[in-house]
């Protein structure tokens, strides 16, 4: 599968952009869009997606990848803030040799927990929606 391959408007995330299916909202703008990981690899695994449509790194816009990393900032402080982690990880995957398995354009900011391990990439449960949403709310909060 190419990286700049045709984009799919029927991806997950685009769904979710679309409110077609439920996600834990966190953060939107006019340009984007942060919502927590429904499988975390750590507690409070949060994503932030442009709302343009693009597949990955290499067939995005520049100016929305400057609106995406300033969001990706800006939520990661609000984590840092709302949970106090002992460190955030901070990763974004092009292609599918890569580990990219949702194809539009997401950065990941994971929380760690010096105390918890956590899952490898792709290996994450699937959370509740219940507690998602509440640290969706604790994230909107110390926004
Ligand atoms: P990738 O593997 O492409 O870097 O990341 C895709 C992410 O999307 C994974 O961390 C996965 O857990 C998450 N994910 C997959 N399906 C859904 C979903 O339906 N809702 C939410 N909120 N996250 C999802």
């Amino acid at each position: 599968m190419s990286l700049t391959g045709k984009y799919d408007q029927q991806n997950i995330f685009a769904k979710i952009l679309r409110d077609e299916i439920p996600a834990a909202k966190v953060y939107e703008d006019d340009h984007i869009l942060s919502f927590m990981d429904a499988f975390p690899q750590s507690p409070c695994h949060t994503l932030v997606i442009p709302k343009q449509p693009s597949r990955n790194l290499f067939d995005t816009d520049p100016q929305q990848l400057l609106a995406v990393m300033t969001g990706v900032q800006k939520i990661a402080h609000a984590v840092e803030k709302a949970f106090s982690p002992d460190g955030i990880i901070i990763t974004q995957f092009n292609g599918e040799a890569a580990g990219q398995t949702v194809f539009h354009l997401h950065f990941h900011i994971i929380p760690k927990f010096s105390e918890l391990t956590m899952q490898r990439h792709g290996r994450g449960q699937i959370a509740d929606m219940q507690v998602l949403r509440k640290q969706a709310e604790k994230i909107s909060a110390a926004l």
